[in-house]
């Protein structure tokens, strides 16, 4: 689902402008920082697209980039060789595969766990992955390789007239993964494909309702994880959490 057109948009020619800004109206603290991250984005479509160029202009530290599609040549390539020309700092890997193959899964695996190339400072190969699809089945393989890699993500969907979406933040073990609350039209087992309606994005329909531009609304909840979700990681990341209750809870008390 496009998002918005952003040829008429204003760029600002310094990558590190939109941060220093961020910085000095007090909301980041250390935008230098911004630079020790690795952020993996699924799609580069309407919103994927928009997510690489912001990180590029924040002056991200490595982005891998994951679409099936063309556009003449691959996205994922047209992504690149667009932001190396806005920030050429930042490492680009271009991915064009599609996630829900066996080949494809393998490779998106792989790729999030080579720390060969990685700026990030965590276990993993990267910091965040970012899914920016439009389609149930690809959100649920993206699901499934955060929990298996005990991976922090963020899921985006936008409804077809651009005025409303949501954003939700998965963090395995301790809020609700993508399969322990599944959309509706996924619990009640219609097909998707047999869904889609003029200015609906069937695979997103529940949480898409979330924020409504025309309103400025954006309401925000907390969504515990499921103790009888269906994907085994989840669970296993579950009980990981509450094992180490005990550390967090000392560790907040010695703050
Ligand atoms: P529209 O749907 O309006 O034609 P679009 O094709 O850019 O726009 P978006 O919804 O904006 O689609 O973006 C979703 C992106 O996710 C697309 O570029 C699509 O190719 C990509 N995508 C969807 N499923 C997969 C998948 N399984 N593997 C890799 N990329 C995927
Ligand atoms: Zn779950």
């Amino acid at each position: 689902c496009k998002v918005k057109d952003m040829s008429a948009e204003v760029v600002d020619s310094n990558p590190y402008s939109r941060l220093m800004a961020l910085q000095r109206m007090g909301i980041v603290e250390n935008y230098e920082r911004i630079r020790e991250f690795s952020v993996a984005i699924v799609g580069i479509g309407g919103v994927g697209s928009v997510a690489a160029e912001m990180l590029t202009r924040c002056g991200i530290g490595r982005l891998l980039l994951y679409d099936y599609d063309t556009v003449g040549m691959t996205k994922t390539d047209a992504a690149v060789q667009t932001l190396a020309d806005i920030n050429p700092d930042v490492v680009l890997e271009s991915y064009t595969l599609n996630i829900t193959t066996v080949e494809g899964f393998e490779t998106f695996m792989a790729s999030l766990t080579n720390k060969n190339l990685s700026t990030s400072k965590s276990g993993s190969g990267i910091d965040l992955v970012l899914s920016c699809v439009d389609n149930y089945e690809a959100r649920m393989v993206v699901n499934q390789a955060c929990n298996e890699l005990n991976q922090t993500w963020m899921e985006s969907g936008v409804s077809e007239d651009a005025v409303s979406g949501h954003i939700q933040l998965l963090v395995p073990g301790e809020t609700a993964c993508f399969a322990c609350a599944p959309p509706l039209v996924v619990a009640s087992g219609v097909d998707e494909r047999t869904l889609k309606r003029e200015g609906v994005c069937a695979a997103s329909l529940p949480t898409t309702m979330g924020y409504n531009a025309l309103k400025d609304y954006f309401p925000t909840m907390e969504m515990k994880p499921n103790p009888q979700c269906s994907n085994s990681a989840c669970l296993e990341r579950q009980k990981e959490f509450a094992l180490a209750k005990p550390a967090r809870d000392a560790i907040a008390k010695a703050k």
